[in-house]
This record gives structure tokens, C-alpha cells and sequence, in this order.
């Protein structure tokens, strides 16, 4: 039976997604319902209600504007009637609302359909507070949680990954691309690439789904870190070398504290590791606003009210949980790249202190 597709998110990389997973519904009306439906965090746009505008313009006017969307992608405010509707969530979100999204949508778990399963597209990581009640229960190193475990735990569902170098802006002008499905059921992976793939944008599979998903985490760290080398004035060869410490910390990250959990090598040379990692040091909003933070002086939290119209950075607070996480599993010492990404954005190390960080990196040990 055709699956209905509910898409958790609307900003920058969710409506894009959304148009694509519409636009590959439409042509596959056997795999997928072909009416998509879209949450929306509602707010006001011009005096009219955002959702509202998508569905009788067809266009996220304040999140991917000038991009036209399918009729047949349907926004919605009401997120707990995607509980009994979707056979597939796509949670895409920045990651600080993914737990309240859950919440909501738990609260309907009797009526979800059978088989319901999600995929997350969402970069970053979620901390355990002290004492736990936070909802993940348990994960990684010093309290980290992946989203897809927080997913799990909360919606008692199974979760799939798809992480890559997307930069939203490029994909919905559908210039080539690729992306990388983790999937340990390889039904789901293939299902998933029919959802998302077309022919600008590739789907890779790997069953390695807890490192398709820290890559897409961890890179956003490293690229705060690019940022920073762009606004002390840097050149390409800094760049390249927080790009080279920066894959270092990353590949220990995941040896260090989930090698239990099937993280393959080989998963850092798909589009989620090293292709992520390059386009967000170069093109990204974390990268983008990290320079203008070393340039102005002005807090993270202005600059993103100021530059990004209501999109929201995940670097900058995904340090604040690896620090947390290193902190209490006694390990910073070994991550000085992402350790001090995290001072400097609190304003804890002077920017220009990064580069001796770069300097004196155990990798040159
Ligand atoms: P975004 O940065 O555009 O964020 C804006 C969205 O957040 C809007 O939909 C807004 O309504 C919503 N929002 C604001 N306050 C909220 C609240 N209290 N509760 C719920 N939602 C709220 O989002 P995005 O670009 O779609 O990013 C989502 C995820 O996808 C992130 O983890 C990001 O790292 C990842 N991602 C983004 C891109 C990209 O280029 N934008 C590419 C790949 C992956
Ligand atoms: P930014 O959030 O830094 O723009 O990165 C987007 C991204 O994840 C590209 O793959």
C-alpha cells in the first residue's frame, strides 16, 4: 500500500526536502501517497499565518524563497494529526526542538499506523541532563544521546539517518549533489532512496547508520572552527588543515565512544563525512556566521536574529554538548579542535588563541 509521508520541520532544508520527497511522490504513486504532508511551527508572515501562505502560494515565502513548491505538498500546524497519519516521518529540525516535537507527537503513539518508522535529517547531538529526565535514556560518551536514539526512545519507532554535503539553497536550485542513507534494514534503505533520490541528488545507502549520523553532527563543530580561521583572516591552507585536525577529531570521537556500535571507516568518504565536511567550511550558515562573530564581536544568539531570518545554527550549540559529554567522560584533552570551538563561542578563549590550538594539536605530537 502507498505510504503516506509526513515531513517534521519547514525551514531551510525541510521545505526542500519536502519538495523533493512530494515532487518523487507524485511519480511513484504506487510507493507513496502522492499528498505530502508538512509541519509547520506556525507564525505570522506579513500578517498571514505561514503555513496558510505555503498552501495557497506554494512557496515557503520566509524559508526557501523563490522556490516553487508541488500543490500536492500540504502544510500543516497541527503536528499531533501527523501521529495517526504518517507511515514515514522525516523529522528536520534544527535539533534544539526535537525533544518538545517528540513529546507532542508521543502523546499520540496509540494511534500510530502499524509499520511507522522515521528517518532523521537532523544534525547535531542531544545532552542527558545531570540526573537524566531528559528523554533520551542513556547513549554515548558523558550523557550524549543521538537523535535517533532520542527518536526511538520517545516514539518507540524504528529511525534511519540521511546526512550529506546539502547545502539547502543549492539542492533546491537542483544543482548536483549527493547523500548518504544509514539504514540497518536494507527494505528501509531502498524504500528511502526511492523517497529521496533524484537525478541531482544521489543516494548513497550504508547500514552504518551511527556514523552517517555523527558525521552530519560533528562537522558542524569543525565548520564554527573554519569560521573562526576566516574571520582572524586565515587563507586555504588553515582552512584545510581545520578541515584535516577537524576529520581527525571526528573519526576519534566516533572510535573513542561508539565502536560498539558498527561505525565504519569507509562511511567518512561517503557524502556524509569528508564531502559535508568541506562544503559546510566553505558555504555554510555555521561557517558564515562564526566569521562574522570574530569580525564584529557581537554575540552568536544576535548575529543569527540579525543574518539568518529565523533559521537557526547547530554548531555552536552541538560544541556546547560535545564539550559537556568530554568534560564528563574526562577526554577533552584529546579533542582540543572541538573543545576550544566551544570556549571561544562562549567567549572563554580569545578567537586568535584557535590557532594555537591548531599549533600544538596531539596529531603534531
Ligand atoms: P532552519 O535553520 O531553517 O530553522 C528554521 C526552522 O525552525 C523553521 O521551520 C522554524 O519554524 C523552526 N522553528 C523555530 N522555532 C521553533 C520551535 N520553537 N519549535 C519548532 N520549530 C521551530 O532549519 P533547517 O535548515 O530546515 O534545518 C533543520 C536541520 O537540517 C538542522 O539540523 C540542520 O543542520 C539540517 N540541515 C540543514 C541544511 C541547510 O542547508 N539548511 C542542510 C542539511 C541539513
Ligand atoms: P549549515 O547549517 O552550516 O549551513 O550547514 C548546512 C549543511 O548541513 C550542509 O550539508
Amino acid at each position: 500500500m502507498a505510504r503516506n509521508v509526513a515531513i517534521i520541520g519547514s525551514g531551510n532544508w525541510g521545505t526542500c526536502i519536502a519538495k523533493i520527497c512530494a515532487k518523487n511522490a507524485l511519480v511513484s504513486a504506487s510507493l507513496f501517497n502522492k499528498e505530502v504532508r508538512m509541519w509547520v511551527f506556525e507564525e505570522t508572515v506579513d500578517g498571514q499565518p505561514l503555513s496558510g501562505i505555503i498552501n495557497s502560494r506554494h512557496e515557503n515565502v520566509k524559508y526557501l524563497p523563490g522556490i516553487a513548491l508541488p500543490d500536492t505538498l500540504v502544510a500543516t500546524p497541527d503536528l499531533p494529526s501527523l501521529g495517526e497519519w504518517a507511515d514515514i516521518f522525516v523529522f528536520v529540525l534544527p535539533h534544539q526542538f526535537l525533544l518538545p516535537a517528540c513529546r507532542t507527537l508521543r502523546q499520540q503513539r496509540a494511534k500510530f499506523r502499524s509499520g511507522a518508522y522515521a528517518v532523521s535529517l537532523i544534525k547535531g547531538i542531544h545532552v542527558e541532563p545531570a540526573g537524566g529526565g531528559g528523554g533520551g535514556g542513556g547513549g554515548g560518551g558523558g550523557g550524549l544521546v543521538l537523535l535517533s536514539d532520542l527518536i526511538r526512545q520517545q516514539l518507540e519507532v524504528d529511525c534511519a539517518v540521511l546526512m550529506g554535503a546539502n547545502l539547502a539553497p543549492e539542492v533546491a536550485q537542483e544543482t548536483f549533489c549527493e547523500a548518504t542513507v544509514g539504514s540497518r534494514d536494507p527494505s528501509r534503505a531502498r524504500e528511502l532512496k526511492a523517497l529521496f533520490e533524484t537525478n541531482y541528488f544521489r543516494i548513497g545507502t550504508t547500514s552504518d547508520e551511527v556514523g552517517v549520523e555523527l558525521c552530519g553532527a560533528l562537522k558542524n563543530v569543525v565548520a564554527t572552527g573554519a569560521g573562526f580561521c576566516d574571520g582572524l583572516g586565515y587563507g586555504d591552507n588553515t582552512k584545510a588543515a581545520i578541515i584535516r585536525l577537524g576529520l581527525m577529531e571526528m573519526m576519534k570521537f566516533m572510535r573513542t565512544f561508539y565502536a560498539s556500535k558498527g561505525v565504519q571507516d569507509r562511511t567518512f568518504f561517503e557524502s556524509c563525512g569528508i564531502a559535508d565536511l568541506v562544503t559546510t567550511c566553505y558555504g555554510g550558515r555555521n561557517r558564515r556566521l562564526a566569521e562574522a562573530f570574530v569580525k564584529t564581536g557581537k554575540p552568536i544568539s544576535q548575529l543569527e536574529d540579525e543574518l539568518l531570518n529565523g533559521q537557526k545554527l547547530q554548531g555552536p550549540q552541538t560544541a556546547a554538548e560535545v564539550y559537556t559529554g568530554l568534560q564528563a567522560a574526562d577526554r577533552l584533552a584529546e579533542f582540543p579542535l572541538m573543545a576550544a570551538v566551544h570556549l571561544i563561542c562562549e567567549r572563554r578563549l580569545a578567537p586568535e588563541k584557535f590557532i594555537d590550538t591548531l599549533r600544538n594539536h596531539p596529531e603534531h605530537a
